[in-house]
């Protein structure tokens, strides 16, 4: 097994330079995660979790091929040169991506190679009995309540399209509603709209599951602006129907989580009530033009000035450090808009972050996949550098310590060789002595 330059060099540098502050499992899942992953070959006969499309496509590809082909959810990957303990590293195929994943069975199995270095040994996302299963009406389990976090996290997107697409103000990073038509023509049963009856239903058939490693759900979906599609309801009408009936059923069983717009307290308390304990309401990315360029619809129907205050009153409501915003790491060095060096891009996001964490609100980061069916991969955009992610990592847990911040809840086991949170490396990067 050889290992070359170029790649590998640059990530050597990266781990030589910064690897006394930050592990190199959190830097080289920033890497695979930025850049996607090619596979070889994967063989549909083997019994592995498959992706389940849960809400984007999280695939910098999207062709018939990659579509209609079976692959792993997540990967984790371990040992190798750099002697990985397991880091778990969500699938986003990229066919040209330097990352490959191949098969070799004399060799124990598959096998990630950084172009032709060795990097560690692969294991596939595990398929749990439930997803095989169905509900009473027939939808599929891993349709309707994915698992994903390598079990922990159950993830309800119940309306799988988002609204602000029809207005064209989608957020430029986000391909949900072609991701929905490109699902439905490989699996008819994939549907928009969720009943709160299969919810339930298979959430039945998890709890009752003794493979079952569910920590915690997420309840989201689309962001609903015309009630009239949705019988009169608002979003919080929709989305609070689905929490009642499922906190009624399971109290208790799974830490709740929501994702929805930035509301009012009023309607917040809606959702506390219903038993949400955890709300997510993502901000995306930080400055002020960036956001109304890449969030047109969060700009237009809400506003940057009054999300930014709904995250933090939201506080009072659900508590402290039980409110947290999403930002997509790397769209501020997006084209056409974006901040034209790395440190630009870091010290504005860095802004946000310290604004919320001085206020009790814990934001966190997702990577971001430069999907070819959103508006910016579209636009010919590739992903961030590795520089930036190295440093957007050190800042997030520089202000982490700084506020005295607790792990956030509801993203499972934190440090390396633990971590289950399969879309950045916040949680791998960690510490273990400060656990
Ligand atoms: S709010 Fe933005 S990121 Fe969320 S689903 Fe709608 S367009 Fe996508």
């Amino acid at each position: 097994m050889n290992r070359n330059k170029g790649c590998i060099a640059e990530l050597d540098y990266f781990i030589e330079k910064y690897g006394v502050s930050l592990n190199s499992e959190a830097i080289i899942k920033e890497d695979i995660l930025r850049q996607g992953i090619a596979f070889e070959e994967v063989s549909h006969e083997e019994n592995f979790s498959g992706k389940s499309y849960f809400i984007f496509s999280f695939n910098v590809d999207n062709d018939g091929d990659v579509i209609n082909k079976k692959y792993p959810e997540e990967i984790s990957v371990e040992n190798g040169p750099y002697n990985l303990q397991r880091t778990i590293i969500s699938v986003r195929i990229n066919k040209t991506s330097p990352y490959i994943v191949k098969y070799e069975p004399e060799d124990g199995g598959y096998k990630l190679y950084l172009e032709d270095g060795y990097m560690g040994d692969v294991s596939f996302s595990p398929e749990k009995s439930y997803m095989l299963k169905k509900t009473e009406s027939g939808k599929s389990v891993r349709d309707v309540a994915p698992t994903i976090e390598w079990g922990y996290l159950i993830y309800l997107a119940v309306f799988r399209m988002c609204q602000y697409f029809e207005n064209h103000t989608e957020c430029a990073f986000c391909d949900m509603n072609s991701n929905y038509l490109n699902q439905k023509k490989a699996n008819k049963n994939y549907s928009a709209v969720k009943s709160v009856e299969d919810i339930i239903n298979a959430l039945s058939v998890i709890e009752s599951s003794e493979d079952s490693s569910a920590g915690a759900y997420t309840l989201t979906g689309g962001s609903i602006i015309d009630e009239v599609k949705f019988k009169g309801d608002t979003e919080i009408d929709f989305y609070v129907r689905f929490l009642e009936a499922i906190e009624e059923r399971f109290k208790g069983r799974w830490l709740s989580k929501v994702v929805v717009q930035a509301h009012t307290q009023k309607n917040l308390m809606r959702l506390k009530s219903a038993g949400a304990y955890i709300y997510h309401t993502n901000f995306e990315v930080w400055d002020k033009n960036l956001f109304e360029k890449i969030c047109p619809g969060k700009s237009k129907f809400i506003g940057r000035d009054e999300w930014i205050k709904r995250i933090v009153d939201a506080v009072e409501v659900f508590g402290e450090y039980k409110v947290i915003p999403n930002f997509v790491g790397g769209v501020e060095l997006s084209k056409p808009f974006g901040f034209e060096s790395i440190d630009e891009a870091v010290n504005s996001t860095a802004e946000g972050l310290e604004f919320f964490m001085s206020q009790g609100v814990i934001p966190r980061y997702t990577t971001w996949c430069p999907e070819k069916t959103s508006k910016l991969g579209k636009l010919g955009n590739s992903s961030a550098p590795l520089e930036y992610y190295v440093k957007l990592l050190l800042k997030w847990h520089e202000l982490h310590y700084k506020y005295n911040l607790p792990v956030p809840e509801g993203y499972g086991s934190a440090g390396p060789g633990k971590a289950e949170f399969s879309v950045s490396a916040f949680m791998d990067a960690f510490k273990v002595e400060t656990l």
